[in-house]
């Protein structure tokens, strides 16, 4: 990050244009940068009561802002004056200073019961994560020591990772456990060296070691955390040696997350490593059956598989969109039916596609890979260039309406075979080439965030 102070004035005028002046004055202008650590922007607000402020209405905006400005994402956290340690009030400007906004996961453990084992359906896709997870959770520490489970978003990760601490909070009730997110896991660590909330280095560590079970969720939020990666390098010798189980999840493989400290990544490397793909149709159906059944409510195969075929890549979303026919039909009282189905779905892939621009995800596609768009758009056949425009042939097809027919004229008026073969390269390219996979992934997340 620049300067911080530069990126702090530049962030103002950003917000100045985009949030009504009052609030500007009253709650943005009188906060103060205080330190950039590990990416994140600790901002420092006057009073408690202006914290909650900004935490509630300004964050979002405050983060675009900063992603504006450093054309990455970045953290944001407010503290408030008073939750700085009075003794080292004259230092703190120089110092590290953090203090997370979200609700302290790891204190309590917030384990949800509803992510269990028994509500988890298995098909190809996840198999192996089910078994190693069930092995893990039958015992813990001894096989399959730490498990690293990774795959795209919305796929389970998180699902069976929990199932792990459920299942064995009821087989093994004096198992102590904690499951943490990386962010928190950062942002606690950083806040223990400057002793915000009172948490001092030592209790910190002494959280995590003295434990049987570490479940920390989305690792890859460690790339570039060069002083939290020290200390989950200590900590995971620490467990290991005294054989307690460790659980991670990410949502890539440990040799694909960037800037990452080659010791860190080896011991996740030394991982049983298990992936969870996205589910084929059966699977898609069988979740949907599941979670209707659960909800006290039969849906026809008909339907069921209606759905399933349209909602293909994340059972998050998945799950939305069988919340919201199931809200309609409650609404029209009547059992669902494909005439709900559509309706629910129509907004689901209208919302996809309605806003996205061919320009922004050709663009994204060459940010990605800093290439000139022109050459994108153009002629030639290098792979530096047939890579992006191909990936940006897929997304086009994913995320507008526009015919196959039509694509091509993107791109200098290319044959509709030649998009055909685009799309199914990468197609196939996701399920076998991890690169491939993640480059879609972030520039699918790059269009989105627009
Ligand atoms: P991730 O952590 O990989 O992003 P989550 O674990 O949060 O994904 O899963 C997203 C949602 O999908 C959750 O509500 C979860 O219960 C559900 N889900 C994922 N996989 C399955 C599965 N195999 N069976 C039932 N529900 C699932
Ligand atoms: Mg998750």
């Amino acid at each position: 990050m620049k300067d911080i102070s530069a990126v702090w004035q530049e962030m103002l005028s950003i917000m100045e244009v985009e949030t009504h002046s009052l609030g500007f004055d009253v709650w943005i202008r009188p906060m103060h940068p205080i330190r950039v650590e590990d990416d994140i922007l600790v901002l420092c607000a006057p009073t408690a009561e202006s914290k909650g402020e900004v935490v509630a209405r300004y964050l979002p905006l405050l983060k675009r802002a900063l992603r504006e400005i450093e054309g990455a994402p970045a953290e944001i956290v407010i503290v408030s004056e008073d939750e700085i340690p009075q003794p080292a009030a004259e230092t703190m400007r120089e110092e590290k200073i953090l203090e997370e906004e979200r609700p302290k996961a790891s204190d309590r453990c917030l384990l949800d019961p509803k992510y269990n084992f028994s509500d988890f359906v298995v098909g190809e896709c996840n198999r192996l994560a089910y078994a190693s997870a069930l092995a893990v959770a039958e015992a813990p520490g001894q096989k399959f020591n730490p498990l690293f489970i990774y795959g795209d978003v919305g796929l389970g990760k998180t699902h069976i990772m929990q199932a792990i601490g459920n299942d064995l909070r009821l087989t093994r009730p004096h198992c102590k456990m904690l499951y943490v997110s990386m962010i928190t896991f950062i942002n606690e660590f950083i806040a223990s060296i400057h002793g915000v909330h009172g948490v001092n280095n030592q209790s910190f560590r002494d959280k995590f070691r003295n434990l049987d079970l570490l479940m920390i969720d989305d690792v890859q939020f460690l790339s570039k955390k060069q002083s939290t990666q020290d200390e989950i390098f200590h900590l995971f010798e620490d467990l290991k040696s005294a054989g307690k189980q460790m659980v991670f999840t990410s949502d890539r493989r440990p040799q694909d997350i960037p800037d990452l400290d080659e010791r860190v990544r080896s011991r996740f490397a030394s991982s049983m490593i298990v992936d969870i793909q996205a589910p084929d149709l059966e699977t898609r159906i069988a979740i949907l059956q599941k979670k209707s059944q659960k909800e006290k409510k039969n849906i026809g195969i008909e339907e069921l598989t209606f759905i399933a075929e349209r909602v293909t890549s994340n059972i998050r979303e998945m799950e939305g969109v069988l919340t919201k026919i199931l809200f309609l039909s409650t609404l029209y009282d009547r059992k669902v039916d494909l005439a709900i189905c559509q309706e629910a779905l129509k907004d689901y892939l209208v919302q996809e596609c309605d806003d996205i621009s061919v320009d922004e995800i050709i663009d994204c596609a060459c940010k990605y890979f800093n290439v000139q768009k022109s050459e994108v758009v153009g002629k030639r056949k290098n792979k530096d260039v047939v890579v992006p425009r191909q990936i940006a042939i897929y997304l086009i097809n994913e995320f507008t309406n526009i015919p196959l027919s039509s694509i091509g004229s993107y791109f200098g008026g290319r044959e509709h075979t030649t998009v055909m073969y685009a799309r199914d390269k990468i197609t196939s390219l996701i399920n076998t080439d991890t690169k491939i996979r993640t480059a879609v992934n972030d520039i699918k997340a790059m269009i989105l965030r627009k």
